[in-house]
């Protein structure tokens, strides 16, 4: 079977050299283990993260060793009365075709009640940080404004229609003309700007958002996010949950300071982690599911096909090459 490691860490962009395809023999199951064939691999932004050896808050991939995401494989054989040859499973998984994974960490999921790859999206890790980053640190209230930043993303473009659910106002912010009409045609954003054409930022903003912005929801950071600053409101709330614009510097960029505007306006601003909730977790899909079935919330993917696809499909997130969530079907 082929497995996908990490062959060296990237300065800078990440690139394809730094990843490489190894084959080897499948070992037998052992009790409480289970033999998978991989079906949906996750690709996503916070894996550059883990490419270098900086510290942070997962620990960094080993060289030469598998990379591993969110996966949605099936049961081929299985040592366990957990899973049952057949059951479709979603865990943290390696890079592989086939692997044999301990059964304590998978959890089941239904193809009868959403098509697969959506447990890697919308009811999976992608869902739970649109919903918890905004409830639990955005404390939206009704008739406020929301500004999403990456809003044509898979995070962003949940969080702009969980917005409109709770009735805020919302403004996103994404790369593109094709993406920022999606933005208002598929999912309910009132007002969008493009980033690339626009030569201000902090006033097309002030613009988009004439009595300002209440809860900025920051999945890019940079200078994007220093434009809000100018346009946050008093006792505003700020969710840093990603800042893909710099996650790959090689030096620390120069930037504006924070702080007076947070002094001036009382506001606030966090960093979200969606693995700090896991208590919050079942709620969490329960909520999005239910929404799901309404047909509150739709998702838009992006679906990427065969295994030795999966770097460049990792590689293209970083040029915007995506709408909503990307995943690679094997
Ligand atoms: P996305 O689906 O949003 O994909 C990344 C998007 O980022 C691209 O489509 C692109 O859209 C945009 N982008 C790329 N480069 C830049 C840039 N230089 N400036 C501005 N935008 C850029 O990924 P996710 O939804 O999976 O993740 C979104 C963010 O949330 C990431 O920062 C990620 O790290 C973070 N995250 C954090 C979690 C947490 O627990 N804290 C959990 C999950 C995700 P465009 O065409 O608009 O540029």
């Amino acid at each position: 079977t082929r497995t996908i490691n990490l062959k060296n860490r990237p300065t800078g962009k990440p690139e394809l050299t730094n990843f490489d395809i190894t084959t080897s023999e499948i070992p037998a199951i052992k009790q409480g283990e289970v033999l998978l064939s991989t079906k949906y691999v996750s690709v996503d932004p916070y894996l550059r993260g883990r490419m270098s050896d900086a510290p942070s808050y997962i620990p960094p991939f080993e060289l030469n060793k598998p990379i591993a995401s969110g996966i949605i494989a099936e049961v081929l054989e299985s040592n366990t009365s957990s899973f049952n040859k057949g059951d479709f499973v979603s865990g943290m998984l390696q890079w592989k075709e086939t692997q044999v994974a301990k059964a304590d960490g998978l959890m089941k999921v239904d193809p009868d009640k959403a098509p697969l790859s959506a447990y890697l999206g919308i009811l999976g890790m992608t869902g739970l940080t649109a919903y918890l980053g905004l409830t639990e640190i955005g404390k939206p209230k009704k008739g406020e404004t929301l500004l999403v930043s990456g809003a044509a993303g898979a995070v962003g473009s949940i969080v702009g229609q969980i917005g409109k659910i709770l009735g805020l106002k919302v403004v996103g912010i994404a790369g593109s003309d094709e993406k920022t009409e999606m933005l208002k045609s598929e999912f309910g954003f009132d007002e969008t700007i493009n980033y690339k054409t626009t030569e201000n930022m902090s006033e097309a903003i002030g613009k988009a958002c004439p009595d300002g912005v209440d809860v900025y929801f920051d999945n890019v950071g940079g200078e994007i996010s220093e434009a809000a600053l100018f346009n946050i409101n008093k006792f505003s709330r700020t969710v840093n949950c990603g800042a893909i614009s710099v996650y790959n510097n090689t030096k620390p960029p120069k930037s504006i300071s924070v702080q007076p505007f947070l002094v001036k306006k009382s506001s606030l601003m966090q960093g979200f982690v969606v693995f700090d909730y896991v208590d919050k977790h079942p709620e969490g899909i329960r909520q999005l599911a239910e929404w799901l079935s309404q047909d509150k919330l739709k998702y838009a993917e992006t679906i990427r096909e065969g295994f030795e696809n999966i770097p460049q499909a990792f590689l293209d997130l970083f040029e915007g090459k995506n709408k909503g969530k990307m995943v690679v079907k094997l």
